[in-house]
């Protein structure tokens, strides 16, 4: 029949697209169904736009460095609109590009919202019925806004790609990857940016010198930070946004960004009678092989909670659509370990494997080299950039157990060492590696 398929994937971002895609591939008949937008959360309120955003943030700096080179730069200046509607243009592009993705791969593509009806039965917008032995869900996550008096004057990440005019001053509440980002990348743009974060450091999760460096830096580039301290109420004031603290402070600002993490997206997809196992914050419960509480409906990507990341999702899809439907099928589960990852805040952090205090946990005795640098490219002049890289390693294997880098391009970096920490690289082949000069990236196999 016209509406059967082999499997019915709910939502078209990072991970449905790739599994749709891939299960095509194999052969299988597949459907996908969207809602909202082409690509998903990446291509069009996340990775991508916000990548865009912090290369044009880092232009005043490229400004000031070529003087130092001897260039004449004045009279420069910026129009948000600009950067926001080319911005725009290019995901509308990547929307299409998606799309096309789709129908090139042989997957029939729905326009709607996805609701799972009962075992093995999808509908689109309630109207259309769909007939799957297989349903995924791909439906990501969306921001989070903890509740106190006047939370509905605060805007979100997504409201920040579309902002009509740069503010003068802002709040960003958060201390995670999305609020450092966004506290950087808009005070590059020039705006003046508040960070408040309701603990001692921020960056929970990535390790410690590596947090306590990236306050340091981020403080010297113009962000005031305020740790220890969270927002108790927000009320209008002339205009503005006046932010009364947990602390007894106040602050007032002209607008107020909350980045306080993410939950998965399962508004109105399950119709009534039909339960899934949700973990207590609110994430689809999966096994091994990514399968729900209920038989024939699986789950990948930000909906599941595991690591809220693009590669993670793409890597789950690749994995189910091999699983379900390749003939040479992957051994064992997805394998989860060593996943590198960048927070793209000024400056740049990129870390692979354990903290140093995880891999003291773990292992027990490690050695920790540690180096920190002013990288080539700003001595000419008085900019202060500063690059600090640190490895961690088990010493009774000799094994690089962690890789944590923060200054320019450490995203870059990090990525082509994530292979050789992933391979379990000893300290040794570290050292035997021959440098490549100059460049920041041979610190990390001269450390001694
Ligand atoms: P999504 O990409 O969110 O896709 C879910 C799709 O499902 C959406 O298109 C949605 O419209 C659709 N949908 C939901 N419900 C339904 C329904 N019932 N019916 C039909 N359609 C539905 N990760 C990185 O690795 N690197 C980064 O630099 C990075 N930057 C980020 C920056 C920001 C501001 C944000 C918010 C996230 C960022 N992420 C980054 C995280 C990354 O975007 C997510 O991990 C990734 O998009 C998750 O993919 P997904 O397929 O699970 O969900
Ligand atoms: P994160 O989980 O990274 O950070 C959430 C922050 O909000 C933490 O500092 C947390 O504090 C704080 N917080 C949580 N609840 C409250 C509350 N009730 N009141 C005050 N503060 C609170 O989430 P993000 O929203 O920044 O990003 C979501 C996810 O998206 C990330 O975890 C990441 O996986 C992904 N992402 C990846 C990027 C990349 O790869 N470069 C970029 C952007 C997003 P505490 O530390 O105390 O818990």
């Amino acid at each position: 029949m016209a509406n059967d398929f082999d499997l019915v994937v709910i939502g078209a971002g990072s991970g449905g697209v790739r599994a749709a895609r891939m299960a095509a591939g194999h052969g299988a008949r597949v459907a996908i169904i969207e809602e909202r937008f082409f690509g998903g959360t990446c291509v069009n309120v996340g990775c991508v736009p916000k990548k865009l955003f912090a290369y044009g943030a880092g232009f005043p700096d490229e400004f000031r460095l070529a003087a130092d080179y001897g260039y004449t730069v004045d009279g420069w200046s910026f129009d948000w609109a600009t950067l926001r509607d080319n911005k725009t243009r290019e995901i509308e592009r990547l929307n299409g590009i998606y799309r096309r993705l789709l129908d090139n791969a042989g997957v029939t593509v729905f326009e709607g919202h996805g609701r799972i009806e009962g075992a093995g039965r999808v509908s689109v917008d309630g109207d259309i019925q769909l007939n799957a032995e297989r349903i995924l869900i791909a439906t990501g996550g969306k921001p989070f806004v903890p509740d106190f008096p006047g939370n509905d004057r605060v805007r979100i990440s997504d409201d920040l790609f579309y902002l009509e005019c740069l503010p003068d001053t802002v709040a960003v509440v958060g201390g995670g990857y999305i609020a450092s980002e966004f506290a950087s990348i808009l005070n590059g743009l020039g705006v003046t940016v508040h960070q408040l974060y309701r603990r001692e450091l921020f960056l929970r999760g990535f390790d410690h010198d590596v947090r306590t460096f990236v306050a340091e830096r981020m403080g010297a580039n113009g962000v005031k930070l305020h740790f220890n301290t969270d927002v108790a109420a927000i009320e209008e004031r002339d205009g503005r946004q006046a932010l009364h603290l947990v602390d007894g402070g106040e602050l007032v600002v002209d607008q107020v960004f909350y980045a306080t993490g993410r939950v998965p997206r399962l508004d109105n997809l399950l119709a009534e009678g039909v339960e899934l196992d949700i973990a207590d914050n609110g994430a689809v419960r999966v096994d091994e092989g990514l399968q729900t509480s209920l038989d024939g409906v699986y789950a990948l990507g930000d909906v599941i909670d595991r690591l809220q990341l693009t590669p993670v999702a793409l890597a789950e899809g690749t994995w189910l659509a091999a699983h379900w439907f390749a003939e040479n099928k992957p051994q064992g589960p997805l394998d989860y370990r060593d996943v590198p990852t960048a927070v793209f805040c000024h400056p740049n952090i990129g870390t692979v494997g354990f903290t140093e205090e995880e891999a003291l946990e773990r292992f027990g005795t490690v050695r920790v080299y540690r180096g920190s640098f002013r990288p080539m490219r700003y001595t000419l002049g008085d900019i202060q950039e500063k690059t600090l890289i640190k490895l961690i390693v088990d010493d009774a294997s000799d094994r690089v157990v962690g890789l944590h880098m923060a200054g320019e391009e450490a995203a870059e970096i990090t990525q082509g060492f994530a292979v050789a920490v992933r391979m379990g690289a000893t300290k040794a082949d570290f050292d035997r590696t021959i440098g490549i000069h100059p460049t920041s990236a041979e610190e990390f196999v001269t450390l001694r």
